[in-house]
């Protein structure tokens, strides 16, 4: 199977298609191109026990959200108002901009 781009970039509002939080909406705050990863707000939330540190002499349970693979998610249009697979699009000063597939609606400001 070839993997299309990934076309998910930071503050974008994706919804998760496939895992534990599926469903769900949120906001992205971190791409890992390298890995194929993307961290999104509240998505993904796991439980990890950290060890005693200087900052944390405890040490305990932190939550935090852990990197989801991209393929997981998908792009939400504002337009559309539900997850849409998106397309690239060339304008004519040769800048390239993703483009909703269902309404066709530029998603790059
Ligand atoms: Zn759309």
């Amino acid at each position: 199977m070839i993997q299309s781009k990934c076309h998910v970039k930071v503050d974008d509002k994706v919804k998760v298609i496939a895992g534990k939080d599926k469903g769900k909406i949120g906001k992205v705050l971190k791409v890992n191109r390298k890995k194929n990863r993307v961290l999104v707000e509240n998505i993904n939330i796991v439980k990890r026990h950290t060890k005693p540190s200087a900052t944390n002499r405890q040490g305990g349970i932190v939550e935090g959200e852990v990197p989801i693979r991209w393929d997981n998610v998908m792009l939400m249009c504002n337009k559309c108002v539900k997850p849409v697979r998106v397309g690239m699009q060339q304008l004519e000063d040769g800048k390239k901009v993703r483009v909703c597939r269902e309404c066709k609606e530029i998603m790059d400001s």
